[in-house]
C-alpha cells in the first residue's frame, strides 16, 4: 500500500488537486488522469468555464458532487449534468468539447474529472458521448456506493468501458466498511470529503489518510477495510473515490489533452487542433478556443 499526495494545478482559473498522473504513477488500471476540484465557498459562486479544447485516445468521465455543468461537444451534444449523473465522452481519433457552469449558477462547485486511456484497438475509432442520468447504487455493509464504471457486488454500470475497469464513489458512514475488490485489479482510493483510515494489511494497522492523498493497492487484494469518522452518517457520509482496473500494459504518452503513444502522434494532434484542419470539429460555446501548447520535441522548439 502506497500513499501519494496530489499536486495542486490550475484548470481555467479553478484550483484542482491532481492525483493522477504523478511522476511515479502514470496509470491505475486504464485510469490516467484524476482531478478533484472544490468544494468552492458557496458565497463565491465560482463558475466552471473551460473553453473548446480537443481530446484524443481517452474517455473523459465527469462526476459532480455539487453544482451543475453544461457540456457541449463537436458531435452536437448539449448536456447539463447534475450530481449523481455521469458524463462519459469517448475521444477516439478526435473530439472537442467545452464545459461551463450555466449562467444562473449559484453556490458551490465540487466534482471530479477523470480520464481513461483507450486501448490500441479502440483509440483510433470514432468519438462518442453518453450521459447516464441514473447509476446503480449498491449497499456495502451499512455504507453505500454509487457505481460509475464497471461492476461491484453484482451491480453493473451502464457506462462504456473498453478495458476491465472499476470506478465508484463510496459513501461511508461511521465505523469500518469492508469493500470487496477484484484481486486481478490494482486500485486507488482518494478521500473527497474528509480524512479516513485505510487498513494496511501487511502491517496489520489502520493508516490515517487525508483528503486528496491517493492510496494505491497493487493487484492481489480481495478487499480493503476503510474506517470513517464518528461524524459520518447516512445523511452526511464521507465520500471516497475508488478506481481500479487491470494494470494497463500499453505505454501511454500524454501531452496536454491528448493520450497517445508516440511523440509524432502528439505533433500531429497539436498541429491538427491549432491549425483547425477539421479533425476535431466545432463546439457550440461562447468561450474562447484554447490553443495547444507546442511540445519541446517539435522541430524548431528548444526543449
Ligand atoms: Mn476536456
Amino acid at each position: 500500500m502506497e500513499l501519494e499526495p496530489s499536486r495542486v494545478a490550475d484548470v481555467a482559473g479553478l484550483e484542482v488537486r491532481r492525483s493522477l498522473p504523478r511522476r511515479g504513477r502514470r496509470t491505475v488500471g486504464a485510469w490516467c488522469f484524476a482531478d478533484h476540484f472544490g468544494p468552492t465557498p458557496p458565497q463565491d459562486d465560482v463558475m466552471v468555464a473551460v473553453g473548446p479544447h480537443p481530446h484524443t485516445g481517452l474517455h473523459t468521465v465527469t462526476w459532480l458532487l455539487e453544482g451543475t455543468e453544461r457540456h457541449t461537444d463537436s458531435l452536437g451534444s448539449d448536456q447539463l449534468i447534475r450530481p449523481g449523473q455521469l458524463n462519459l465522452m469517448t475521444a477516439g481519433h478526435g473530439i472537442a468539447h467545452a464545459e461551463q457552469s450555466p449562467p444562473d449558477h449559484r453556490g458551490s462547485t465540487h466534482g471530479v474529472q477523470l480520464w481513461v486511456a483507450q486501448p490500441e484497438h479502440t483509440r483510433h475509432g470514432p468519438p462518442a458521448f453518453e450521459h447516464h442520468p441514473e447509476l446503480p447504487e449498491v449497499t456495502i455493509g451499512r455504507s453505500r456506493a454509487t457505481l460509475l464504471v464497471g461492476a461491484l457486488l453484482g451491480s453493473v454500470s451502464p457506462a462504456r468501458a473498453e478495458t476491465p475497469l472499476l470506478g465508484a464513489q463510496l459513501e461511508l458512514i461511521a465505523g469500518r466498511t469492508e469493500v470487496p475488490l477484484d484481486p486481478g485489479f490494482e486500485h486507488a482510493l482518494v478521500a473527497l470529503d474528509g480524512a479516513v483510515e485505510v487498513e494496511d494489511r501487511t502491517a496489520a494497522t489502520m493508516v490515517r489518510v487525508e483528503p486528496d492523498v491517493l492510496v494505491h493497492l497493487g493487484p492481489g487484494s480481495d478487499r480493503v477495510v476503510i474506517g470513517a469518522p464518528s461524524t459520518a452518517s447516512a445523511a452526511r457520509p464521507v465520500r471516497v473515490l475508488l478506481l481500479g482496473g487491470e494494470p494497463f500494459e500499453e505505454q501511454v504518452l500524454m501531452w496536454w489533452n491528448f493520450v497517445l503513444r508516440t511523440r509524432d502522434e502528439a505533433l500531429d494532434a497539436v498541429r491538427d487542433w491549432n491549425e483547425d484542419v477539421g479533425r476535431f470539429g466545432p463546439v457550440d460555446s461562447r468561450l474562447a478556443r484554447i490553443p495547444s501548447p507546442v511540445p519541446p520535441w517539435a522541430p524548431g522548439v528548444r526543449g
